[in-house]
């Protein structure tokens, strides 16, 4: 786990992402953080390395534990989110799970929503409950509803904003609040927004969580999960990730921290694309409807703009004529990979069938409020032109 030393005179996000964390762990004058490939660490002294293994002194011992490239990961995610500590994970799933699992124990209750990604919505369902966790989940956009479930008590509040793949807006603020007053620890899925455009912790939040699989890294090409926040409970989480194994892999870090370089400059330009795509679909004859939080037509449009500094690069839309409409589409397109993932610089596509909700029927996702013609879109970086007149193109297509 990696902790704060520095003051807080923050510079700019765009200049943490380029410079945080990093300067500490370049060697023999490397610009760049190097890739520790090294299964355990070496002391010739024994009472410097007993020092190190109790955790008196700071340094490596084995890399299921720590490691140098990780840890800048770790500080980087922790200086962007403004956080006091951070650990991290194999994967977003690893960050969630292992964090659920530290903090709670047979007896305890979380309170979360309907609409949490489909891992964690898992975990809520099937794996918390069979160790005695009493799990509630209430429908995500009924804040009234998640306040007076947390009322009746609650020992730790999941929040998850904007959601997948509907793109619902939780009011954070409030509802952080509400955790807090029933004594609760609230964490925060902070994927879809990334730090660039909300943080959770400003408003509150104990801990913050991301895949960063997605838009961390950016570039599809690594897995990975942090977790960022109060340092009691980031000490829990770590101790329980150290024991449970769920490691993240030092070339994975390096991945990911060389994507977070510009992450900034991504995220920018992806929610502005989005913006611009959601938009014209907007318009579109073919679409029956658009989730983009930056829209006005978006039911918690306010909500976004009290608490996002830009509203994202997912958005997903509606076609008329359902499931077979998706599948006449969506081959036609020419800059989108059909794929289950998002957050990458490349744009990406898939309906929730495929991707978000695939182990749910049609029924279920009728009933979670995911239409069978609704298409997921991660908009990348391209040009937005070029993404309006390939969307343009496939819709004569069809
Ligand atoms: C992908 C995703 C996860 C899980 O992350 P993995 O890295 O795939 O384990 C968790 N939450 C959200 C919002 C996600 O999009």
């Amino acid at each position: 786990m990696t902790e704060s030393t520095e003051s807080t005179n923050a510079p700019s996000p765009a200049t943490l992402a380029v410079w945080g964390g990093e300067d500490r762990y370049l060697v023999d004058r490397a610009t760049q953080v190097p890739v520790v490939h090294s299964v355990s660490f070496g002391y010739s002294d024994f009472d410097e390395w007993y020092d190190v293994a109790t955790g008196v002194a700071e340094g490596h011992i084995y890399g299921r534990n720590t490691n140098p490239t990780v840890a800048v990961f770790e500080d980087k995610v922790r200086i962007l989110e403004g956080a006091e500590a951070a650990t991290s994970a194999a994967t977003g799933m690893a960050a969630i799970s292992n964090t659920l699992y530290a903090l709670l124990k047979p007896g305890s209750k979380v309170i979360s929503v309907k609409d949490t990604y489909g891992g964690t919505s898992l975990l809520f369902t099937e794996f918390l409950p069979a160790i005695g966790i009493e799990v509630e989940l209430i429908d995500t956009t009924d804040f009234d509803a998640i306040e007076s479930a947390v009322a009746g008590g609650c020992d730790l509040l999941y929040l998850e904003t904007p959601t997948n793949p509907t793109l619902k807006v939780l009011d954070l603020p409030r509802l952080i609040e509400a955790g807090h007053d029933q004594g609760a620890i609230v964490m925060v899925d902070n994927t879809f927004a990334t730090p660039i455009n909300q943080q959770p912790l400003s408003h509150g939040a104990d801990l913050v969580v991301h895949s960063a699989t997605k838009f961390l890294g950016g570039h599809a090409d690594a897995l990975g999960g942090v977790v960022v926040g109060r340092p009691d409970l980031i000490e829990a989480v770590y101790h329980y990730r150290e024991i449970n194994g769920a490691t993240l892999d030092p070339m994975a870090a390096y991945l990911l921290l060389r994507g977070m370089k510009t992450l900034h400059l991504r995220v920018e330009r992806q929610a502005q694309n989005a913006h611009a795509v959601a938009s014209f679909l907007e318009g579109h004859d073919r679409v029956t409807r658009v989730n983009y939080p930056g829209l006005s037509s978006h039911p918690q449009h306010d909500v976004a703009a009290r608490q996002m500094k830009g509203f994202g690069g997912m958005l997903s839309f509606t076609l008329d004529g359902g499931l077979d409409a998706v599948k006449k589409f969506i081959p036609h397109l020419r800059y989108a990979h059909r794929a289950a993932n998002l957050g990458s610089v490349e744009t990406i596509i898939g309906p929730p069938a495929t991707t978000s909700h695939v182990e749910c029927t049609p029924e279920e996702r009728e009933m979670l409020g995911i239409p069978e013609g609704l298409v997921r879109y991660s908009t990348g970086i391209e040009g937005v032109d070029d993404l309006i007149a390939d969307l343009t193109q496939a819709f004569d297509s069809m």
